[in-house]
């Protein structure tokens, strides 16, 4: 490794436009630094922390104005050389001060000291075993010292805190010993440990043939890191243990592995799983740790203790030395784009990551992305599939219910006949059923209740979302307006209204339903505490409550097997969201919640709700058919020139007030104005664009304003996205950011 020439270039950790640049310091001769490592470093009147991102040997700063390198923040270098170069990649694509980059490989407590390294007493026996005997005659007239000398005469190193546990205060008398050289007193460094349980063997299963296929292509690629593969596998294929073959393989030849995963706290399973095959060889990274935990985690995985990671989208910088294979669960899941700054995509990264560092990359889902699945066909991943539950477990039986059927047999609830009938005989035989409202998004649309028409923009084929503050239509592509119509305008009733059922409300029409048994809710409001989430999962596995109602949260990795019926409320509540992606999105969560049902030996019941029954994304889920969905999908983004045939584009303003935010976006639409005006041949490749507030106004107390622009996929659009770069970093009073199909719109 390149080792310290007289002078380091420093990256300071302040992320601003006016300090994005490299600062050269001294280093002091006798001082050992290595890339990546984290300095204390001299700044204006300041001290701060830096991290060393090269070296060189002149330097053209006049000596009387270079400053030293104070110290080093650790003995290793904290960011590997390897991850110092996937963070000036994603500052260079993602056009965020470097500093900011670099914050990505670190935990955030890491920075300016804000955790530090634990340690413990450990109390050991120096003396032989024959000499045992004196030294307990020597101290005869301590009952105490004898205790602690048996007890340590195991050879053991024991904890000092341990000790406290059979003997009262035993410092004083450990002291002792000490000094009379029996006992040896030391500090050692601890890892705070996340896990209740201690780590476990589990025996390997016998792989289902299937599984045997997959892997069959897998271990190779992950001998010779390369390959990039997209796994289709439907629920309850055994996919898991796909990932801890090939983990293993990787584990075998001395190489790391990520395993990423939507969200790690909808996913203890998968936690409990590989650390029942690896022990303490696997470390989870992800935010509902502790802040000691975390940072002795990341360092766990930093010192090679742990060399097998899982964790939530930022997983992927972990600092695995010399990483073999990235695995990528449910690779559909929105949540893999990171919506702050630097905006990243953590399937984006990890391929990145993987060619660099030369390792095999694995996507994987019952529901691949569009996307994804499109590149796999195109020859970009080896599309590798799973088409059976493991022991040939059956598939839900799915029924879909015509809501607007059950208006004109006079019900107004939000309950089917067949929902409740089944929920009873559900209850009544002992079985547990989940209800679930799939609600991705805040838009409210507005349906026809007796046809299940969703009115929807004549321009962009996306649902109008209702606003309350003007009561009318607005399509969040192209911003035309329209009133609420009164008349339907495919089958003239009059029932035509918003919709947008919540948790809470279909938990208090099921009450009303069920007065003696009890329901538990899961969603962002029952969830918030630190272990909310977890111990509601765990009183419905018990058995305490017979329904639980949740959003989409409950959709996903969960295996309970007494579970035995799963209602999706409102399927129309995703269908209509004012995205392109709606279609896909619902496929994707209906098909998630019929995999609920049914894990166990009894066979599952899936009822879904819906206004739209014969829509194609419902029928494919309902027959939970991923390859007819995505060639009628397919299709429908041609049709409409949705991604990936072509590219939605935003330049996202946000300001501290709305009136800022919408300068900016007018200049910049003016600009683009300018710009198409004079080169028609780029003109031709925009479909649209167009200013606007954006659909949420504020998020996180900073006003939005848009532009959005749709490109045909085309080279010519290349130079197109370039322009709108360079456009978007120019000293704007507001932050700007440029986003290529952005996963929401909002
Ligand atoms: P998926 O992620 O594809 O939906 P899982 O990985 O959750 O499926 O596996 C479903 C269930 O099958 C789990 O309970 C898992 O332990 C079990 N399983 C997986 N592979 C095997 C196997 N080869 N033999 C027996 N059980 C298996
Ligand atoms: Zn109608
Ligand atoms: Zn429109």
């Amino acid at each position: 490794m390149a080792d310290s020439g007289p002078y380091a270039q420093v990256i300071v950790d302040i992320a601003s436009a006016s300090t994005d640049r490299v600062f050269t310091y001294c280093v002091k001769s006798g001082m050992s630094l290595t890339l990546g490592t984290r300095v204390l470093v001299p700044f204006g009147r300041q001290t701060l922390e830096g991290c060393v991102i090269g070296f060189s040997d002149s330097t053209d700063i006049p000596i009387d104005r270079l400053k030293e390198i104070i110290e080093p923040l650790e003995e290793y270098p904290a960011i590997l050389p390897e991850l110092v170069a996937l963070a000036k990649e994603i500052s260079r694509d993602e056009h965020c001060p470097l500093a900011l980059a670099l914050r990505l490989m670190l935990p955030a407590e890491m920075r300016a000291g804000r955790v530090s390294v634990k340690t413990q007493t450990n109390a050991r026996l120096l003396i032989p075993g024959d000499e045992l005997k004196e030294a307990l005659e020597a101290n005869s007239r301590s009952s105490k010292r004898r205790l602690l000398l048996n007890i340590l005469s195991d050879r053991l190193e024991h904890p000092v805190a341990e000790l406290k546990v059979l003997v009262r205060d035993p410092l004083p008398s450990l002291r002792l010993l000490q000094e009379m050289g029996l006992v040896e007193l030391f500090e050692e460094e601890v890892f705070r440990s996340p896990y209740a349980d201690p780590a476990r063997m589990d025996p390997d299963p016998i792989l289902m043939p299937e599984q045997s296929e997959v892997l069959d292509e897998l271990i190779p690629a992950v001998r010779e890191g390369r390959g990039r593969f997209l796994l289709h596998g439907i629920t309850g294929s055994g996919k898991t243990e796909v990932y801890i073959r090939a983990a293993r393989e990787c584990l075998r030849m001395g190489r790391g592995v990520i395993v990423l995963v939507p969200e790690i706290v909808l996913t203890p399973q998968m936690v409990s799983w590989f650390r029942g095959r690896f022990g303490d060889v696997a470390a989870v990274l992800h935010s509902r740790l502790s802040p000691g935990e975390r940072f002795d985690e990341w360092r766990r995985i930093r010192l090679g203790r742990a060399r097998l990671v899982i964790g939530a989208r930022s997983a992927v910088f972990a600092p695995v030395k010399d990483l073999g294979l990235i695995v990528i669960d449910e690779e559909h899941e929105p949540s893999y784009q990171s919506e702050s700054l630097p905006r990243y995509d953590a399937r984006d990264v990890a391929r990145s990551r993987a060619d660099r560092e030369g390792a095999a990359l694995l996507l994987a889902s019952a529901t691949p992305s569009i996307l994804s699945f499109a590149k796999a066909q195109r020859g970009d991943y080896m599309l590798l599939e799973m088409l059976s539950r493991v022991n040939a477990r059956q598939l839900a039986q799915v029924s879909v219910v015509d809501m607007r059927e059950e208006l004109r047999l006079g019900n107004r609830g939000m309950f089917s006949s067949l929902l409740l009938s089944r929920l009873q005989a559900c209850v009544r035989a002992g079985q547990q059923a989940m209800l679930f409202i799939n609600r991705r998004g805040y838009a409210p649309s507005v349906i026809c209740r007796k046809c299940g028409g969703a009115i929807t923009c004549s321009q962009c084929d996306v649902k109008l979302t209702w606003h309350q503050a003007d009561h009318a239509l607005h399509c969040h592509y192209c911003g035309q307006k329209t009133p609420i119509p009164e008349l339907c305008p495919f089958c003239g009733s009059t029932f035509i209204r918003p919709v947008g059922a919540g948790t809470q409300k279909v938990e208090e029409e099921l009450a009303k339903h069920f007065p003696d048994i009890r329901i538990l809710r899961l969603d962002m409001d029952t969830t918030s505490g630190k272990d909310a989430h977890q111990t509601l999962l765990d009183r419905f596995r018990s058995g305490e409550a017979r329904i639980m109602v949740g959003t989409q949260m409950i959709a996903k990795g969960l295996d309970f097997p007494q579970v035995t019926l799963v209602g999706a409320v409102l399927a129309d509540l995703s269908l209509n969201l004012p995205d392109y992606r709606a279609e896909e999105r619902t496929f994707q969560l209906l098909t998630q919640v019929a995999g609920r049902a049914g894990r166990a030996e009894m066979p599952g019941e899936v009822i879904i709700q819906t206004y739209q029954p014969d829509h194609f994304a419902i029928r494919a889920a309902a027959r939970q058919d991923y390859r007819s969905f995505f060639t009628q999908e397919f299709d429908r983004r041609r049709r409409m020139l949705y991604p990936p045939f072509t590219m939605m584009i935003r330049l996202l303003c946000e300001a501290e007030r709305e009136e800022q935010a919408r300068e900016v976006s007018g200049e910049l639409n003016r600009r683009i104005t300018k710009i198409m005006s004079e080169e028609p041949s780029l003109r031709r490749r925009v479909l649209f664009f167009r200013e606007d507030a954006s659909p949420i106004k504020r998020i996180m107390g900073l006003s939005r304003a848009q532009v959005l622009m749709k490109l045909l996929e085309h080279p010519d659009s290349r130079r197109i996205l370039l322009l709108l770069k360079e456009l978007s970093e120019e000293p704007w009073p507001c932050r700007v950011s440029l986003e290529i199909n952005p996963a929401s719109l909002a």
